[in-house]
């Protein structure tokens, strides 16, 4: 086991940062065991990564569905841009549902590291 910085994100989540220590098993100089180890939390005030894609794409979405809002008020003058709209949200759901499964993986991987 050696031990690494951890980040520690706004929302929760983490991220393994720099290697700090050898521990006691490993003996040649250089070279880690691949079991890892707190040394020492950072916390980050910002959101990790895939929180902050999914915040962004959650932001276009809303915009796109502001617009579709509005182009349905002049009736049917716009209706090939809420039919562009539309597609744009559902590929926009897509990548969101994606980030998601993405991060329930490493949150499960973590989780079974962290019982170990
Ligand atoms: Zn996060």
């Amino acid at each position: 086991m050696c031990f690494y910085d951890m980040h520690r994100f706004a929302c929760g989540d983490w991220k393994w940062g720099n290697f700090r220590q050898h521990c006691a098993k490993e003996y040649r100089m250089g070279e880690t065991c691949g079991m890892k180890l707190v040394n020492h939390t950072i916390h980050v005030p910002q959101k990790c990564k895939i929180c902050e894609k999914v915040e962004c794409k959650q932001r276009k979405r809303a915009a796109e569905v502001d617009r579709i809002h509005r182009w349905q008020r002049e009736g049917n003058k716009f209706r090939a841009s809420i039919d562009k709209s539309m597609d744009a949200i559902a590929n926009i759901d897509v990548e969101i549902r994606n980030l998601n499964y993405e991060m329930a993986r490493r949150r499960q991987q973590i989780g079974a590291q962290a019982c170990t």
